[in-house]
């Protein structure tokens, strides 16, 4: 087979966005390094003299971000420090013919289903016999599975469905070889994500398949823990939640964005359920897996958003006390169908709200926190940073939720990876400290 030759060995790639964006930066990794590059993952300082730049669309302030770090890229390219500038991902994919005439430094931009283009522009191959493998670059324990792309909701604020398209479902066979693959490696932690987890299946096998796939990857040895994120609440299968509260691996956690819970929002958010069908979907999560937590987020901000509708998400919010919640605020996206109902809320008071409810859920997280003092959590070790160790329950995921701390001295028992029970002995609103329990 005739070789190609390539434009530089050496490759950066950074990343920006969510998980599922850095799953397929670890996909684009994987075929680089079976193409014989050398790469590195957002490197702090280095500069290589090609960069590929990973990118997020899905609001203003994460295109904003995602704007800085090209242009950033592109004084470097002009200055001389690197030869070749590829952009992807959603924003690359939603706008880019405009920033194909704002920003002539870059060499190519590629949309997120443009990989083997890349690649090729690269003088590489897409391996297809590669597909399943993904060599990580999160810490070797935890790795994000990506089961789904694309959505086919239609929520009436989000842009995500015009950058990644309808929902595929990944079969079952290919997720779990790649999970085996993981495990083989030493993951012993599978995070689940996709754009809306509970749709799995309805495109490929005419059924929801979550609780099928669940199964399958619980009886992969190595594989300890299997968490959840980003399950739709509107038609939520509730056969999945046997499966979490009776098989030991799926952890006890639910990530669920609600977005509001006051009826003319969630209808003007096109979210199909009311107020009263998410209480009672949230009531009957809770009392069919006591003792689960619950991530969820909410949009503030949103047209039409009054102060009363504002007030009721304050009360459900104390009264319902999720265990851990993340607020984004509104941003009119073009293209959606909210954004003829214009901006309406002052990016002032959105920002007030965003505040205010993360103020009080740092009391609840706080009070929440209180109640483990003393008791016993199996941790997973995810890291070693100045004077700590720092870990996680099972009702924690990496980046988002606490982390559980432990004192390095005279610790060198513990090893990053290993799972530790441990007590915890002081609490505060977002992390615990812990000492082992051996
Ligand atoms: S379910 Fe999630 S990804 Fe899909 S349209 Fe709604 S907010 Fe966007």
């Amino acid at each position: 087979m005739k070789t190609k030759k390539q434009i530089s060995n050496k490759i950066q790639i950074v990343t920006l966005g969510c998980s599922k964006n850095w799953v397929d930066s670890e996909n684009l990794i994987t075929q680089l390094k079976y193409n014989q590059f050398e790469v590195e993952h957002n490197p702090i300082k280095e500069v290589s003299q090609t960069v590929i730049i990973n990118t997020c669309g899905f609001i203003d302030r994460a295109k904003e971000e995602s704007i800085n770090t090209i242009l950033e890229y592109a004084g470097l390219k002009k200055q001389g420090q690197l030869e070749k500038l590829y952009v992807t991902g959603c924003l690359s994919q939603r706008y880019k013919e405009s920033l194909e005439d704002e920003i002539p430094e870059v060499d190519a931009f590629f949309g997120t289903m443009e990989m083997p283009g890349l690649l090729a522009k690269l003088n590489a191959n897409y391996k297809k016999e590669l597909v399943g493998e993904r060599i990580i670059s999160t810490p070797l324990h935890y790795a994000y599975l990506k089961i789904s792309e694309g959505c086919n909701r239609t929520c009436s604020f989000c842009a995500i469905p015009l950058m990644r398209g309808q929902h595929r479902s990944v079969p079952i066979e290919d997720l779990v070889l790649q999970a085996k693959h993981l495990a083989r490696n030493g993951v012993k932690e599978l995070i689940l994500i996709a754009q809306e987890l509970t749709y799995y299946g309805l495109d490929l096998y005419k059924k929801r398949a979550l609780n099928e796939l669940l199964q399958k990857l619980a009886e992969i040895d190595g594989i300890t823990w299997i968490r959840l994120h980003y399950a739709y609440p509107s038609k939520f299968p509730l056969e999945v939640l046997d499966i979490i509260r009776d098989e030991p691996k799926i952890c006890k956690y639910i990530d669920l964005p609600l977005q509001h819970i006051s009826d003319p929002v969630l209808s003007a958010m096109k979210r199909q359920i009311s107020k009263e069908e998410t209480i009672r979907l949230v009531n009957t999560i809770r009392d069919k897996i006591p003792g689960i937590h619950f991530r969820t987020t909410f949009l503030v901000g949103f047209p039409g958003e009054t102060e009363a509708c504002f007030e009721e998400l304050c009360q459900f919010v104390k009264e319902f006390r999720f265990e851990r919640m993340g607020v984004f605020q509104y941003s009119q996206e073009e293209d959606t169908s909210a954004y003829g109902l214009g901006d309406l809320v002052q990016a002032d008071t959105k920002e007030a709200r965003a505040a205010e409810l993360m103020a009080i859920q740092e009391s609840i997280s706080y009070d929440l926190n209180q109640q483990k003092l003393n008791k016993v959590y199996n941790v997973l070790i995810d890291k070693k940073e100045n004077n700590f160790y720092f870990g996680r329950t099972e009702f924690d995921s990496p980046e988002v939720d606490n982390d559980v701390l432990f004192e390095s001295t005279n610790k060198n028992y513990l090893r990053i990876g290993d799972f530790v029970n441990s007590r915890i002995i002081k609490a505060d609103a977002y992390d615990l400290i812990a000492i082992p329990e051996l």
